[in-house]
């Protein structure tokens, strides 16, 4: 049976890319060892993170003056390390557009000296929107103003990145990172965990503008930014396997044609899944149109058991990991760049069929 896996991370990765490392897996490049058992400080690993780097760059435009950090503590690690580089007995803001938002705001609000304002939030109404943020709403004397790009849970996006003036956004961008078309110079950090549209678990991207380097005195080296650029990410054992997939992830998509082609791919997945969704008369989409996101995609039936028969019978027949999120139920489609088209295809000829069977029109 064909599985197909809607896993919102970890998420499936390109079958080339998993074909490549098998091939490789015991014998990396004629050096007798497999990437697992190369010292970080090797020649032969020096060549992949700075592969990785340099694909990385080029696949999103990164400008010189911003640093690629390969990081270890997911993106929540991130929670905590932004306010502490950057907002030490400073403001900083945040937009609350879901659990992530909440816990990068619980994150921050933990640190003593920080001073936090959440600048608009749409929890009222079940985070089923992104809220409008316009140059008013942002004190220039804030240190950042934090957004969750994609909201991997409720499945929303931002659109557009806000201006927000001098003050830098950071963005968690972990939902969809490699599937957007923001500019990297309207932030000041970005940051993803890897395992959902980059690579396996263990490694997170930090993309950091060089002026917020060292803002803050950060007493605990492991946390600092400055002691991470500074070190080229090899203060201690990066995760070195996960940045080697990463690598042939990026080779991948650059093979493919870069970001311009795997957005277009994207988006044609996404609205095939959209498409089924407004025809039907069964399944509605809980989240508002414009702020819908391409990279992860809930549903529902509006009838929990309904959903529950549909989760079942869907797993059955080799879709994997649709089951909603615990805290929004239903069903969520997540379609990073390596989903297949034809597993959406699949989905959508499943939909059509379940809901002929269960009384739809
Ligand atoms: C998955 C996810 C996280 C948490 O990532 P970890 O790497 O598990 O810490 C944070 N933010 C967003 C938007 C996510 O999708």
């Amino acid at each position: 049976m064909t599985v197909y896996n809607f896993s919102a991370g970890p998420a499936v990765l390109p079958t080339p890319v998993l074909k490549q490392a098998q091939s490789e897996f015991m014998d990396y490049k004629g050096s007798g060892m497999s990437v697992m058992e190369l010292s970080h400080r090797s020649s032969l690993f020096d060549a992949i993170i700075k592969d990785a780097e340099k694909r990385l760059r080029e696949l999103m435009n990164i400008p010189n003056n911003y640093h690629v950090l390969f990081l270890q503590g997911g993106a929540s690690l991130q929670f905590t390390m932004v306010p502490l580089n950057l907002a030490q007995n400073k403001k900083a803001l945040y937009v609350n557009t879901g659990s992530w938002s909440k816990k990068a705001i619980a994150a921050a609000k933990a640190l003593d000296n920080i001073e936090v304002e959440v600048i608009a939030s749409s929890a009222a109404d079940n985070f089923s929107y992104i809220p409008t943020i316009t140059p008013d709403m942002i004190d220039q004397d804030a240190a950042y103003l934090h957004i969750t790009t994609n909201n991997t849970i409720v499945g929303t996006a931002f659109q557009n990145i806000p201006d927000a003036g001098n003050v830098p956004i950071v963005a968690d961008m972990s939902s969809n990172i490699l599937a957007n078309d923001y500019n990297v110079a309207d932030f000041g950090i970005i940051y993803a965990g890897a395992q959902k549209n980059i690579g396996p678990a263990g490694l997170t991207v930090v993309i950091i503008r060089d002026d917020l380097l060292g803002l803050c005195e950060v007493k605990e080296p492991m946390l600092d930014y400055k002691v991470q650029a500074n070190a080229h990410s090899l203060y201690n054992t990066p995760p070195t396997f996960a940045i080697y997939m990463a690598q042939l992830v990026f080779k991948w998509l650059q093979d493919l044609g870069g970001l311009p082609e795997i957005l277009q791919q994207d988006q044609e997945k996404a609205q095939l899944l959209y498409d089924a969704i407004e025809k039907s008369h069964l399944f509605t989409s809980p989240v508002h149109p414009d702020s819908r996101s391409i990279t992860n995609i809930p549903f529902v039936t509006g009838d929990e058991e309904l959903d529950q028969k549909f989760n079942a019978e869907a797993l059955a027949a080799g879709f994997e990991n649709l089951k909603g999120h615990r805290s929004v139920g239903g069903m969520r489609a997540s379609l990073y760049n390596a989903f297949p088209k034809e597993g959406v295809e699949a989905l959508v000829a499943f939909m059509e069929k379940f809901e002929k069977e269960n009384g739809g029109a």
